[in-house]
C-alpha cells in the first residue's frame, strides 16, 4: 500500500453558514481523500487522509477557492497518524467552549437564486424569501452561536421535506443554508388582507398611485414611494418630519441606476457588491427624480435591490423608489412589527410585511467613492458589512468593550487581536437609541464571547456612551481622547501603530483642556499623542446654538479675523440675519459668555458656508459644509492663504479675510468655495509636512468627519503626495464618529501592559 498522509486542519474566520463544509466535502471528493469535517465554536475542524500530494493540493485550495461569503483568517494544520478508511463525511456540530465561529453579514440575493426567482418552472418562482448558502439574511436573523437554524429567527419555521432534502444534501447549493425556505414551509408576505403574490401586486399598484408603503426588509422597515412623484415624496417628507436630509433611492437594476447618477467602474462595482450599500454619486441633470428627494444636493444616494422581496417589488412597481429608513426624525429604524405599526401608522398608507422576525436592526450602509482609489469612503458602516471582523495591530490582553462617541454611534468588542465594530446605532441622544445601544452591546458580547474586563469611553462626561461605560461595574474604565481615537482608528485599520502625524478634523470633540477641539494636528500613535498644532481657536457663540446657526460662526470668525469687537454684518448675510442679533452674537464672541473656545474645522466650514449665504441655519449636522462642497467649482485651482504659525496654529484668519474680500468683490460663490477648499488642503499638507520633518515621521493620517468631504479629501491627498509623505485615510470604517469605537479599542489594547 502506498504511504498515506493524514492531516487535521482548523479553519478560523467567517466559515459558518457560508457553505464551507460542503466546499471541504467537494474538495475531498475531487482529491479522493477520506476523513470528516465539522463546525464547532472556533470555526471548522477537519481531517483528511490520502495520497500525500493530494492532501497538499487539498490544503492549498482550502482557502484559495473558499466560497464567496467565507472570510478565512487562519488555517492551522497538524500531522495525524494515518487511520486508513474510505469516504468523507460531514459530521454533527460539537458544542463546547467559547464561540469564535464568526457570523457573516447579510448578503444580497445571488445570481442563482435570482434566476430561480424569475423562473416560472421553479418551485420558488416569485417567492420573496428565496436564499441559499451563498446569499440571504445572516446577521439580522442570528440570535446566538453556533450559527444554526434553531438559533435564528427561522427557528419557528419547520422545513418541508423538499427543503429538508436540500438542507441535508452536501451536493446541494442549499446544504445547511439556515434560512432555507419555500412557499410551502417558509415565511410569507402580507399586505392588509392580501397574501403572497396578491400582496405584492397590491403593493406595486399602490406605489404607482402615489401611496407611501412601509416595507419590512432585512434589517428593519423602509418607507417607500415613487421617487418621481413630487406629491408622494413631499408627503413622505412632511409626515416623517425630515426637512432637507436626502432620501435614499432604490433603482431596479444597474441601467436604471445609470439613468440617475454618473457612475465610474469602481462605483458600478460597489453598487453591485454583495454588501449592496447606498452609493452617493453625482446626480445626472436629467434624472427622473422629484425635487424633494434630495433638495439642493448635487448627489443622489442610490442602491440596488438586495433581498428577493426588493427584486419583486421593484419589478412590480416598474419605477425607481424612495427607500428610506423607517423612523421618525432621530429615532432608530423600526424593526419590530408592533412597534413599526405604532410608530409608522401616521406615515405609511400601507404595510407590506412578513412573518420572519428581525433580530438585529441594521440600517443600510452608505458609501462614496474617492477619485483614484479603489476602496470606497465609508459614510455609514452597517448592513452588509457588519459584523465582519477587524484585526487589531496589537493584542488586547484582556477582553474589552469600547463605547464610541455620541453622533453616528457604534461600539466595538475585542479580544486578542480580533475586534468587531457594531452596526450604526444612530445619534445617542435619546432613550430609544440608548436602549438600542444597550441591547446591541449585549448581543455582540454573546455572539463573540467577549466578557469585557476593560470598558473604554470618550472623555466627554455628558455623552450617554460615557455614562453607560461608567455604569458598568466590576471592570476597569479607560478614557480615550476623541481625536486620538480618530487617529488610532485609521492607523489600526491599516495594521499600523504609528507614530504618524494626523490631521483630525471634525465638528466637536472633548479636548484634554476641556475646550472644544475639532481641527487638530496630532503627532502620535496608538499609545499616546501630542497636540502639535490646531486650527486658530475662536469662540462658539452661544455654544450648541452656533452648531444650528452657522451664521454665528461667521460672526465669530469675522471678529477674530478683523480684530474688531463688532465686525460689520456682511452683505451676503443681510437678508438672513437681523443687525440686532448679529451685534448680540458678536458680543458673545467678544466676552466669551456661554461661548467656549473651539478649534473646530467643521465650524470653520460652517462659517464660510454662511458667508456664502448658503446656509445661515441648518436642519442637520454637517449640512452647511456639505452644501458648500456641493457648489465648489472643481476646475478652480486658486486658493486662499493658510499658514502654520510658529505656535502651531493654522491661521485661518487670513483665509476668512480673503473669503470676505472675494465676496465683496462679487466673485462667484463656486470659486470662493473651491479656493477655500484648496486653502485647507494645501495648508494641511504643508503643516503635516512640517510636523513630520520635525518629528522624523513619514506618514500622515487624515480623518475626522470633515474628511467626508470628498473634494477636501482628494485635494489634501494630492497636496500630500507632493510632500512625499505616505498617506493613510479611513477605508474600512467611516472617518466620522462611527469609527471612534475601533480607535478607542486600539488605544486601550496598546496601553495594556
Ligand atoms: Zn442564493
Ligand atoms: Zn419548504
Ligand atoms: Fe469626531
Amino acid at each position: 500500500m502506498a504511504t498515506r498522509r493524514r492531516m487535521r486542519a482548523r479553519v478560523e474566520g467567517t466559515v459558518q453558514g457560508v457553505g464551507f463544509r460542503p466546499h471541504v466535502y467537494r474538495l475531498a471528493e475531487v482529491h479522493g481523500l477520506a476523513g470528516w469535517v465539522l463546525n464547532d465554536e472556533r470555526g471548522v475542524l477537519l481531517e483528511v487522509e490520502g495520497d500525500p500530494s493530494a492532501v497538499e493540493l487539498f490544503l492549498q485550495s482550502l482557502s484559495e477557492d473558499a466560497p464567496p461569503l467565507a472570510a478565512v483568517e487562519r488555517v492551522a494544520a497538524v500531522e495525524r497518524p494515518a487511520q486508513g478508511g474510505k469516504g468523507f463525511a460531514i459530521v454533527a456540530s460539537e458544542s463546547r467552549g467559547s464561540p469564535d465561529a464568526l457570523v457573516s453579514p447579510d448578503s444580497a440575493t445571488c445570481a442563482d437564486c435570482l434566476r430561480e426567482l424569475f423562473d416560472s418552472a421553479d418551485r420558488r418562482h416569485r417567492y420573496p424569501f428565496i436564499n441559499c448558502t451563498n446569499c440571504g439574511p445572516r446577521f439580522t436573523i442570528v440570535r446566538g452561536v453556533p450559527y444554526d437554524r434553531l438559533l435564528t429567527t427561522m427557528a419557528g419555521f419547520e422545513m418541508c421535506s423538499a427543503c429538508r432534502g436540500e438542507y441535508d444534501d452536501p451536493g446541494d447549493r442549499r446544504f445547511h443554508a439556515q434560512p432555507n425556505a419555500c412557499p410551502d414551509c417558509g415565511p410569507s408576505l402580507r399586505l392588509g388582507e392580501s397574501r403572497g403574490d396578491e400582496a405584492l401586486r397590491a403593493a406595486g399598484a399602490a406605489l404607482g398611485e402615489g401611496q407611501i408603503l412601509a416595507v419590512k426588509g432585512l434589517g428593519g422597515y423602509h418607507l417607500a414611494c415613487d421617487a418621481a412623484d413630487e406629491r408622494a415624496v413631499s408627503a413622505l417628507r412632511s409626515r416623517k418630519h425630515r426637512e432637507d436630509k436626502p432620501f435614499a433611492l432604490m433603482a431596479r437594476d444597474l441601467s436604471a441606476a445609470r439613468a440617475l447618477v454618473e457612475l465610474n467602474p469602481v462605483e458600478e462595482e460597489l453598487l453591485q457588491g454583495r454588501e449592496r450599500p447606498v452609493l452617493v454619486a453625482r446626480r445626472r441633470p436629467e434624472a427622473a427624480v422629484a425635487e424633494p428627494v434630495a433638495p439642493l444636493s448635487p448627489d443622489l444616494g442610490v442602491m440596488l435591490p438586495y433581498s428577493p422581496l426588493h427584486h419583486l417589488l421593484l419589478d412590480e412597481a416598474g419605477r425607481t423608489l424612495v427607500m428610506t429608513s423607517a423612523n421618525v426624525s432621530s429615532e432608530p429604524i423600526a424593526y419590530e412589527d408592533d412597534d413599526a405599526r405604532a410608530r409608522l401608522g401616521a406615515i405609511a398608507d400601507l404595510f407590506l410585511v412578513h412573518d420572519r422576525p428581525i433580530h438585529m436592526r441594521t440600517d443600510d450602509s452608505v458609501v462614496r467613492s474617492v477619485r483614484g482609489r479603489r476602496a470606497p469612503m465609508m459614510l455609514r458602516r452597517s448592513r452588509g458589512y457588519v459584523p465582519g471582523g477587524l484585526v487589531l495591530p496589537v493584542e488586547a490582553d484582556r477582553p474589552l468593550l469600547a463605547c464610541g462617541a455620541e453622533l453616528k454611534s457604534t461600539f466595538c468588542v475585542a479580544r486578542g487581536r480580533r475586534a468587531w465594530v457594531s452596526h450604526h446605532i444612530g445619534d445617542l441622544e435619546n432613550w430609544e437609541t440608548l436602549s438600542s445601544f444597550r441591547s446591541g452591546v449585549e448581543h455582540f458580547e454573546r455572539l463573540f464571547a467577549v466578557a469585557p474586563e476593560l470598558v473604554v469611553h470618550d472623555l466627554h462626561p455628558d455623552y450617554l456612551s460615557t455614562q453607560y461605560a461608567l455604569e458598568r461595574e466590576g471592570v476597569q474604565h479607560v478614557g480615550v481622547q476623541h481625536h486620538h481615537a480618530h487617529l488610532a482608528a485609521c492607523l489600526a485599520e491599516h495594521g499600523e501603530h504609528g507614530p504618524a502625524v494626523g490631521a483630525i478634523y471634525d465638528g466637536t470633540g472633548y479636548g484634554l483642556d476641556a475646550s472644544v477641539w475639532g481641527g487638530e494636528l496630532l503627532v502620535g500613535g496608538l499609545e499616546g499623542f501630542e497636540r502639535a498644532g490646531r486650527l486658530w481657536p475662536v469662540r462658539l457663540p452661544g455654544g450648541a446654538e452656533a452648531i444650528r446657526e452657522p451664521w454665528r460662526m461667521a460672526c465669530a470668525w469675522l471678529a477674530a479675523a478683523t480684530g474688531e469687537g463688532q465686525p460689520a454684518l456682511p452683505a451676503t448675510l443681510r437678508a438672513a440675519v437681523e443687525p440686532k442679533r448679529w451685534r448680540q452674537v458678536a458680543e458673545l464672541a467678544r466676552t466669551g459668555l456661554a461661548s467656549p473656545q473651539t478649534s473646530s474645522m467643521g465650524r470653520l466650514f460652517d462659517a464660510v458656508s454662511a458667508l456664502c449665504a448658503i446656509r445661515p441655519t441648518v436642519n442637520y449636522e454637517g449640512q452647511a459644509a456639505t452644501e458648500l462642497e456641493a457648489i465648489a467649482d472643481p476646475g478652480e485651482r486658486g486658493r486662499y492663504p493658510l499658514s502654520l504659525l510658529p505656535g502651531g496654529e493654522l491661521d485661518a484668519r487670513e483665509t476668512v479675510l480673503a473669503v470676505l474680500d472675494d465676496l465683496t468683490a462679487g466673485t462667484a460663490h463656486s470659486l470662493v468655495s473651491a479656493r477655500f477648499h484648496n486653502a485647507i488642503a494645501a495648508g494641511t499638507a504643508e503643516a503635516c509636512a512640517a510636523l513630520a520633518a520635525k518629528g522624523g515621521l513619514d506618514t500622515a493620517v487624515l480623518s475626522g468627519g470633515v474628511f467626508q468631504n470628498r473634494l477636501l479629501l482628494e485635494r489634501t491627498v494630492e497636496r500630500l503626495a507632493d510632500t512625499g509623505l505616505r498617506v493613510l485615510v479611513p477605508e474600512r470604517l467611516p472617518p466620522n464618529d462611527g469609527g471612534i469605537s475601533f480607535g478607542q479599542a486600539a488605544v486601550a489594547a496598546a496601553r495594556l501592559p
